[in-house]
């Protein structure tokens, strides 16, 4: 059903979540399930939020797969995964001098933090120590934040890394705890939930997020941002599934734009202060409403996503600038 406010409601909502306050489930319900005509006052109740924590700043972010394919989990997203027949590159852990050069030009796009992405259940202990050795060297000479992804941590490694200097650590939760048995076999909600605790226990800032796409029901999607809010993660990706050819979910449809703009909204109006992140699929789901998306999000991906490509950086970079908003630059 869909549900109408006047626009001092859903400024009310920016108002509750600068206050610090958790909007109800139906407030939460309301702005997922609003009329389209609805969408710009909603996002501007964002904007009011995101503006109070952000001003007009965009953080980029640049991903580094590191390792592609050869996964033994099986995600049903994932054109990574053991069960997925996707035609992508696959290759083992790249060398230092390869992930240095990553960070390099990571500068060159103007990207804040580097992300340095493997497939795979968790990282064997050569994979980490590549890991620590080129982020050590990308710490000595350039202004960067450094984030890893690398599969399930054991808090020993998660120590290691941040030793080496990794700032960040992301792992999502994806979806919701009750959809995950219909997205992965391999791994429980609750693993994942571990890694990001290990993480934030060993001091790198947690970031962890979902993607929106995979037979959630709205009700879940407010469930995934009270997680994500409880979690207390600092980043937090939005991805809407771009359903790759070969994978187990490769017939789901995309997210209409509108809906994905009153995603974005309700993570920013449920999680106020934190780095919220249109991640992968922006390109797809939100096609010509990409701009938009910035009123309620403050960071974004530039160049290519893990295995699927992303617009041309240059393409963000004036979108940026035509929005009137700046780049924020890494300031360590
Ligand atoms: S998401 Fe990660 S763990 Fe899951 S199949 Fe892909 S690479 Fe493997």
């Amino acid at each position: 059903m869909k549900v109408t406010l006047q626009a001092e409601k859903w400024s009310g909502l920016a108002e509750k979540a600068l206050r610090g306050e958790l909007l109800t489930q139906e407030e939460a319900l309301f702005v997922l399930r609003a009329e389209d005509e609805e969408v710009l006052t909603i996002m501007q109740a964002a904007f009011q939020v995101r503006q109070h924590y952000y001003g007009k700043k965009v953080k980029l972010n640049m991903i580094l797969n590191a390792k592609s394919g050869l996964c033994p989990e099986d995600c049903g997203y994932c054109s990574q995964s053991i069960v997925s027949a996707a035609p992508i590159e696959k290759y083992s852990f790249l060398d230092k001098e390869t992930i240095v050069a990553g960070a390099r030009e990571a500068m060159n796009r103007k990207a804040g933090t580097y992300c340095i992405v493997a497939s795979g259940r968790g990282p064997t202990e050569k994979e980490l120590e590549q890991v620590v050795d080129a982020v050590r060297e990308i710490r000595d000479t350039m202004p960067l934040k450094i984030c890893a992804c690398l599969g399930i941590l054991k808090p020993e490694q998660a120590s290691r890394l941040k030793d080496a200097g990794v700032h960040r650590y992301n792992h999502n939760i994806n979806t919701s705890r009750d959809n995950y048995s219909q997205i992965t076999s391999t791994h429980t909600y609750d693993q994942r939930v571990d890694t990001v605790e290990a993480a934030k226990q060993a001091g790198m800032s947690p970031c962890s997020g979902v993607i929106i796409g995979m037979g959630e029901s709205d009700e879940e999607i407010v469930e995934m941002a009270v997680a994500l809010r409880n979690l207390d993660a600092d980043s937090i990706p939005i991805n809407f599934l771009n359903a790759i050819p070969g994978t187990p979910l490769e017939d789901r449809g995309r997210t209409p734009a509108m809906k994905a703009l009153k995603v974005l909204a309700l993570f920013r109006l449920m999680c106020p202060g934190k780095e919220i992140r249109v991640a992968g699929g922006r390109e797809k789901n939100l096609r010509t409403l990409q701009p938009l998306a910035l009123y309620a999000a403050n960071s974004i991906f530039v160049g290519d996503y893990l295995t699927t490509p992303g617009q041309e950086v240059t393409t963000d970079h004036q979108m940026i600038e035509d929005l009137g908003f700046e780049i924020e630059l890494c300031a360590l």
